[in-house]
């Protein structure tokens, strides 16, 4: 297993390591908080439901149908010393796919620990001096006027762009915004809950696998827009930023590891609303793509190396028994963030 190596450390990608499925699990069971924010209905449930039909406008990762050979298993990786086997499954690396959307969101979560962890060097070599660690921060829209805002044709779009002015407003600098179009109903939680603990399932996959046989997911959520922010800057205090804007705030924590942003970006992606053809993730203010530039491609293959004895493992096609050494390719990227320009510098 992973020791908990810290953001600021740069050392080999250690995430191929990761029980995606453990911090997912992990992470899930944190949604109560989550709904302990839920914005009161002023327009009772079944009303708006007639009036919008928004409940089900939104599609989940993993709620879809998979290939015929999603989740096959054509070979595996095989420790030759102590015996140790972890199967290969084939992906389609869809985020609708109810076999292939981890994979997906494991790529998607690699991919955000990696700028993030470029944009920490990046800072410190133009600044000369370490930025603290990424916040996770909650922010949630007037939720009548956020409703009918997203249940309109590019709706989402321009409520995220709304979003993000308000976090740059509320004293987040840069960082990325994940969308959230619905919470769990308050009727289901507890009954979840309970199944959740004897299957040690997080809530989000007990509503994927339909546990209260209710038929169909949609049934188990409420349309309930807010957006997760892992993002850097200084907070000004929740309730000016209510008085200014209507939007409510909460702070989770601060992410000091580098697990822990992708166990929370893991969670977050396991049900947001998917975007066909679009990556789940923006990038804003100084973690954008137009102010912080990747300058070099690192590429490095190592051997994968067995969790139980520590030796390099090989490929085993099942259908063949053949092997085959094989190194696991990664590729990292060196950022720059732009320095002023000329005339904005003093002295
Ligand atoms: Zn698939
Ligand atoms: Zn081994």
């Amino acid at each position: 297993m992973v020791s908990g190596a810290s953001l600021l450390t740069h050392g080999k990608p250690e995430l191929d390591t990761y029980d995606a499925v453990a911090e997912f699990n992990r992470n899930d069971q944190g949604n109560l908080n989550d709904n302990t924010f839920q914005h009161t209905e002023s327009v009772p449930y079944p009303a708006y439901r007639v009036k919008y039909d928004v409940d089900k406008i939104y599609d989940i990762p993993g709620v879809g149908e998979s290939y015929e050979d999603c989740g096959r298993i054509f070979k595996i990786w095989l420790c030759e010393n102590c015996g140790h086997k972890q199967p290969i499954k084939n992906s389609c690396d869809r985020a609708i796919c109810p076999e292939c959307w981890r994979t997906w969101a494991t790529k998607e979560g690699k991919r955000v620990v990696e700028r993030i962890k470029g944009f920490i060097k990046a800072y410190k070599d133009c600044k000369g001096k370490r930025i603290g660690n990424p916040k996770h921060i909650i922010f949630s829209p007037p939720q009548e006027e956020a409703k009918e805002l997203v249940s309109e044709e590019g709706g989402v779009d321009k409520l995220r762009k709304k979003a993000i002015a308000i976090i740059k407003g509320a004293g987040i600098r840069g960082g990325l915004v994940i969308f959230h179009p619905y919470r769990i109903k308050w009727e289901y939680l507890e009954a979840l809950g309970a199944i959740g603990k004897e299957r040690k399932v997080g809530f989000w996959e007990l509503v994927r696998q339909d546990a209260l046989e209710l038929g169909n997911w949609h049934e188990y959520v409420n349309l309930s827009p807010h957006f997760h922010v892992i993002g850097f800057g200084n907070l000004a205090k929740s309730n000016e930023v209510y008085d200014k804007t209507g939007w409510v705030y909460k702070f989770k924590r601060h992410i000091d590891k580098e697990k822990d942003v992708f166990g929370l970006v893991f969670y977050l992606l396991s049900h947001t609303a998917i975007r066909e053809g679009k990556r789940a993730e923006t990038w804003f203010g100084s973690l954008s793509y137009n102010q912080l530039s990747k300058v070099k491609r690192v590429v490095t293959y190592d051997p994968k190396i067995c969790p139980v004895c520590g030796a390099e493992m090989v490929v085993e096609f099942v259908l063949t028994g053949r092997r085959e050494e094989q190194l696991v390719k990664h590729i990292t990227w060196i950022y720059k963030i732009p320095p002023p320009p000329e005339a904005q510098r003093t002295l």
